[in-house]
This record gives structure tokens, sequence and C-alpha cells, in this order.
């Protein structure tokens, strides 16, 4: 199993060396901003590197809302980071489900999921696998509860998508984590990467804030119980720099028998 952390995109072989990471996750661009991402200098080295590469979409796109301003923009800025990312070699990209705001049909942010795919198939396709990743927060999000990962499957598994699965945004959100791999892959088939992170806030709190895997408030045993029946690489997405993240690593790779 691979394990991995998200890194600064300034370096980020450096950074792995640096966390003992098989793995590292980084974004092209600001994560909360609307500029499309820029070439890289080090492209080339990146995608020779055995370090396997993962890309994180910025936080602001929304391809789900029925918002035009927000939606278009967002979809053309996905197809352009995962253009960006096949560039430099990366296994996937990673963007969070979206929603759709208060009164509008939730039903249209599935169907502005199926949309953007069927743009992006027009266009040539993603290049890479784009991995839709669980959220913690909001009463009108795609893929915060099961329920609603359904029916955006319903909408877009007939593409090549993939899924990656946030342990603390599945608590935050309100999803049991005892069992939760098996009942995601039972929606969507599969689960391409674990986004493996503790929490600092309650069950169902709707909160994203991360914690280091063994200082939160889900039970790390539950952690690694997620990690070893989802059977995918895993990133952990935690504070304390460096050093936060290689005890992580070295955490999970000791329960794990890695
Ligand atoms: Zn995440």
């Amino acid at each position: 199993m691979l394990i991995g952390a998200h890194v600064d995109s300034a370096a980020p072989l450096d950074e792995a060396a640096a966390r003992g990471a098989d793995a590292v996750q980084f974004f092209l661009a600001d994560p909360q901003g609307w500029k499309a991402p820029v070439p890289r200098a080090d492209a080339a080295a990146l995608a020779a590197a055995d370090t396997v590469l993962y890309v994180h979409a910025p936080y602001v796109l929304n391809v789900a809302t029925a918002n035009n301003r927000i939606r278009i923009p967002s979809r053309k800025l996905l197809l352009a980071h995962a253009r960006a990312a096949a560039a430099v070699g990366a296994a996937g990209l990673i963007v969070h489900g979206g929603h759709v705001n208060r009164g509008d049909d939730p039903e249209t942010g599935f169907d502005n999921w199926r949309k953007t795919f069927a743009y992006a198939a027009d266009s040539g396709g993603f290049g890479l696998p784009l991995l839709i990743e669980n959220t913690a927060g909001g009463e009108h999000a795609c893929a915060r509860r099961l329920d609603a990962l359904k029916r955006l499957w319903d909408a877009v598994g007939d593409h090549e998508v993939g899924f990656c699965l946030d342990t603390c945004h599945a608590h935050a959100g309100g999803e049991e984590l005892l069992g939760l791999a098996d009942r995601v892959r039972s929606v969507t088939g599969r689960i391409d990467l674990v986004h493996a992170n503790n929490s600092r806030d309650p069950f169902d709190s709707g909160r994203d804030r991360h914690a280091n895997l063994a200082d939160g408030v889900i039970d790390p045993a539950l952690l690694v119980a997620v990690l070893r029946a989802a059977g995918a690489p895993a990133i952990v997405e935690t504070p304390g720099g460096a050093a936060g993240q290689a005890r992580d690593i070295a955490y999970l790779r000791d329960k794990l028998g890695r």
C-alpha cells in the first residue's frame, strides 16, 4: 500500500523525501483561487519520478452549482487542472463533490456533474483519472453522505470516474467509519485513494478540520481499519509540517505492517 502526504507544491519530490512518503499530493495553483495552472519547469522530473503523484483541484471549484458564474469557470478550470496534472504524470486529479445552493433542486447538481463529464469527453477527455472526493459539510452536497453519492454515481458512473474517500470528511459529514469502505464500494464499485485524516470535530458536525492520526476525536484503530478495508493508496492531509506528517506515515506503516 502506498502511503504519502499532501505537500507544498514548490518541490514535491523533496517534500516526499523529507517525510519518507511513497506518494505526494499537491496543488497546481492557489487552492482558493481561480487561476489556471501554469506549466511547471520540473514537469519532466516529476513525471519520471518513482514517487506517485496526485494533484488536488482548487477548493473553490464547484461544477455542481446552478450558478452559471461559478459552474462554467469551474468546469473549464477542472479540465485545465486535469490536463496540467496529466502533464506532470499524476495518477489522478482529486476534486470535491460540490453542492447546490439552498432552494435549488439537488438533482440539478447531479445533472451538472453529468454535463461536466460530457463536456470533458467532447473536449478530448480529462487525460487522467478524475477522483471525486466526499465532503464534510453542507446540506445540499453531492458527495457528503452515501445517499447523495449514490445519486451522483447514477449520473456519472458510466464515465471513467474514481472515488477518493476522506476519513475526516466522512466522520464530520455524518457517515459511520465502521464498515464504510464496503458501503462506499457498494455505491461506487471502487475506492481509488484514501485521504487518511483524523478530525478535530464531532461526528456529523459538518466541520472540516483535520487532525494528526493519533490526535483527533476518531479512534485511530478505526482509521486503520478503514484503510485496510479500502486497500487503496493513502494520503495524509494532516498538520505539523514534515515532522507531523512523517509521524502519521510511520504510524500507518506500523499499524498496516508495511
Ligand atoms: Zn481530503
